[in-house]
């Protein structure tokens, strides 16, 4: 299989080289050359997230030096479950089942991408390289899960940048309490001015004769691919027991959660309608009900992991369905309120004792929000995309409890916390990461 960029130029990658890179030369995204088809007997036998996740990634691989290595990959990078539970309490003639993708290290769903690419990095680096440092600049969740995935691996380090007093307490925790190969730095400014500096570093000659640099955000392809995953198995599983396909409500911000289900769907698995959970941040609902892409900068919510207001893998997503029309046959998107996602959180709560991080609540308003009519005419499943643990500032004084913390995050919070504080300059920046 080889990659292409969605903005057209004739070069072509394969796998391991695509992901090296990160963005095209032509600053698009890499998108496979072509979609192989799957049915559901192809997967007859499979059932963990590791044994779907071979045969379903095989075809991407093939050809590559890391052809061989799949198996070992996703066994590597899965080793936590992605349980799909019904949702208790519902009317009889409505369906509505949650999937849990926080049992991960740092209790989010980007655990999936951020360990498949680090077990990737690992295996395509040359054992004699010089040491590789992935630089990320996070407002919250991609750092944790970076630094937790990339965290005691030989010849790799990570450095990771957050705006100073911008992330929530327990956010900078799971950023900070690392250590050994994993250097944290509060950055005097905003998460814009934080990926600035990553941006000016890999453009700096000789930062990068002293170092190797490579960067492990969300649009590269070794995150998005993984989590379409989660979504064959999971659509599979409820293909074998019902006899019929799950509909995914996603909370999305990015859009690269939502693009590997609908990659997942393009391949072939039994997956209905996707639709988007948007905060407040309407960028992708109004594009859906306009037909005109209009970015714009990002709002502050509840929801932080999900303040985007120029999603880049829209670009992906348009790739896939050029027709507006066949978009909307399958996609929809909802914009949720900060207001709306309170009074979720404390109903579901209550009526049926689920308690949401506050971008799953986002999910769970569309859901509550439906038509009788469309909520009865497909099984849906609300993609549950973080822990509440992770957010106690916001969801305890509104369930007026404490949220229970999960193992994995409680071992964290034992961790001390540890960081350097840099102006927002290159040559701060270069003086830190020379330092050592
Ligand atoms: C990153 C994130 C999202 C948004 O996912 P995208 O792939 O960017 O759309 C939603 N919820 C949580 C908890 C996240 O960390």
């Amino acid at each position: 299989m080889r990659f292409r960029s969605t903005r057209g130029s004739q070069q072509r990658l394969g796998f391991s080289e695509a992901l090296w890179r990160g963005l095209a030369e032509d600053g698009g995204l890499y998108v496979p050359e072509t979609w192989p088809l799957f049915s559901v007997s192809d997967f007859d036998g499979a059932e963990s997230l590791a044994e779907v996740g071979e045969r379903l990634l095989a075809p991407f691989v093939e050809g590559d030096p890391l052809a061989t290595q799949i198996g070992a990959i996703v066994r590597e990078a899965f080793n936590f479950s992605a349980p799909l539970r019904q949702v208790r309490g519902t009317a009889d003639d409505e369906i509505l089942t949650a999937l849990e993708l926080s049992n991960g290290p740092t209790a989010a769903f980007k655990d999936f991408g951020a360990r498949f690419l680090a077990a990737c990095f690992q295996r395509i680096r040359k054992p004699d390289a010089a040491p590789v440092n992935i630089l990320v600049a996070t407002s919250g969740d991609t750092g944790g899960a970076v630094a937790a995935a990339f965290h005691g691996r030989s010849g790799m380090a990570v450095t990771v940048l957050f705006p100073k007093g911008l992330v929530s307490p327990t956010q900078q925790h799971q950023l900070t309490c690392w250590g050994d190969n994993v250097r944290a730095f509060a950055v005097r400014g905003t998460f814009d001015e934080c990926q600035r500096l990553v941006k000016e570093a890999f453009g700096d000659a000789a930062l990068r004769q002293h170092q190797q640099l490579s960067s492990a955000n969300s649009i590269n392809l070794g995150r998005l691919l993984p989590q379409a995953v989660y979504y064959a198995a999971t659509s599979l599983a409820w293909y074998r027991k019902r006899d019929r396909p799950l509909s995914f409500i996603i909370p999305s911000g990015n859009l690269g959660n939502a693009v590997a289900c609908l990659w997942a769907r393009q391949l072939g698995l039994p997956i209905g309608h996707v639709v988007l959970a948007h905060n407040a941040n309407r960028t992708v609902p109004d594009f859906l009900s306009q037909g005109e892409w209009l970015p714009r900068a990002s709002i502050a919510t509840l929801a932080s992991a999900m303040d985007v207001g120029n999603p880049s893998n829209m670009e992906r997503m348009r790739d896939l369905f050029p027709d507006h029309v066949r978009l909307c046959d399958v996609v929809s998107a909802i914009s949720v309120e900060d207001s709306a996602i309170r009074h979720r959180i404390r109903e579901d709560r209550a009526r049926f004792g689920e308690v949401w991080c506050p971008h799953t609540a986002v999910a769970a308003e569309v859901w509550a929000t439906m038509s009788a009519e469309r909520r009865r005419a497909e099984a849906w499943c609300l993609v549950s995309t973080a822990s509440p643990a992770k957010f106690p500032e916001v969801v305890e004084p509104l369930i007026e409890g404490r949220v229970s913390v999960p193992e994995t995050l409680a071992r964290l919070f034992d961790r001390p916390s540890v960081f350097e504080e840099i102006d927002a300059s290159l040559e701060m920046l270069k003086v830190g990461l020379k330092s050592r």
